[in-house]
């Protein structure tokens, strides 16, 4: 599961699928202990689940340090599912008060958040510098991909614009909840999210406003928000027919028509 904290983001990537801009919004707090009652509801006591927070970029919502504490206090309370802070690490490495802060948080009071750079100068514009690696490399539990051949590129928003891109892909994002959803007589969303396979940790997503995406992109249509009935979520992951992703799609119609036929 994925939890947006923001849709701001001032990289401005060429590959971004979400196509984040400076023109995003952030979470509010109120709505942040939202998202986050329902998420820990849904999965709060599975040991194969873990939530990724994510944007835009976490660094650059203005509250990050008390949404980092909302955070833990969620986590205390749930300590079987992991945290995952993702991040393009320019803020963080930049603002001394903020690394001297967050390298004090995770050390001594989110004693289990992992923290995943990305930041692969191919694509991301504000490059890391070797002093800003060292320095992320001494917060605890933080590892940073700066291979470009470790990154995944995905087909969906300002990527689409990129000549001669290697799309990593097998099938849209929202695969595995749909085909779950489409093969299982239990309805509930709460189950479909529960089996999903280990380490497909991006998807459902839940946006800034409240509001479910069966992918990790902002620009996936939601499916309803987290005021929904759990089965009323769950039928619509069933009846979802969202084909954006032409290219994943095509790829999945080429390699798997079975499934291909349950999604589309
Ligand atoms: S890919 Fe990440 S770092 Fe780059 S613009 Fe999008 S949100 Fe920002
Ligand atoms: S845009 Fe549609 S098809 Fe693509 S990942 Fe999102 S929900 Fe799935």
């Amino acid at each position: 599961m994925l939890i947006a904290l923001t849709d701001y983001c001032s990289m401005g990537c060429p590959h971004c699928l979400s196509d984040c801009t400076t023109d995003g919004k952030h979470i509010t707090l109120e709505q942040l202990k939202r998202n986050l009652d329902f998420a820990y509801d849904l999965i709060g006591y599975s040991t194969m689940q873990c939530i990724v927070f994510s944007g835009g970029e976490p660094f650059e919502h203005p509250q990050i340090k008390q949404v980092l504490e909302t955070i833990a206090e969620y986590q205390k309370r749930f300590p079987r599912v992991g945290v995952v802070i993702a991040t393009n690490g320019y803020q963080l490495a930049h603002d001394k008060d903020l690394y001297n802060w967050y390298r004090d948080f995770v050390k001594n009071r989110a004693k289990n958040f992992l923290t995943q750079v990305t930041a692969v100068k191919e694509y991301y514009p504000k490059r890391l510098i070797e002093k800003d690696l060292y320095w992320l490399s001494k917060i605890k539990n933080c590892s940073v991909v700066d291979e470009v051949s470790e990154i995944y590129l995905y087909p969906q928003g300002r990527a689409l614009n990129l000549k001669d891109a290697r799309w990593e892909t097998k099938a849209p994002k929202c695969v595995n909840l749909r085909l779950i959803a489409n093969q299982i007589p239990e309805t509930s969303f709460r189950h479909i999210v529960n089996t999903m396979p280990v380490g497909k940790y991006c998807t459902p997503r839940i946006n800034i406003d409240g509001s479910i995406a069966l992918g990790e992109s902002r620009l996936c249509p939601p499916i309803g928000t987290i005021d929904n009935d759990l089965q009323k979520l769950g039928e619509n992951v069933k009846h979802c027919k969202c084909g954006q992703c032409s290219i994943p799609l095509e790829i999945l119609r080429k390699h798997s028509p079975q499934a291909y036929s349950l999604i589309h």
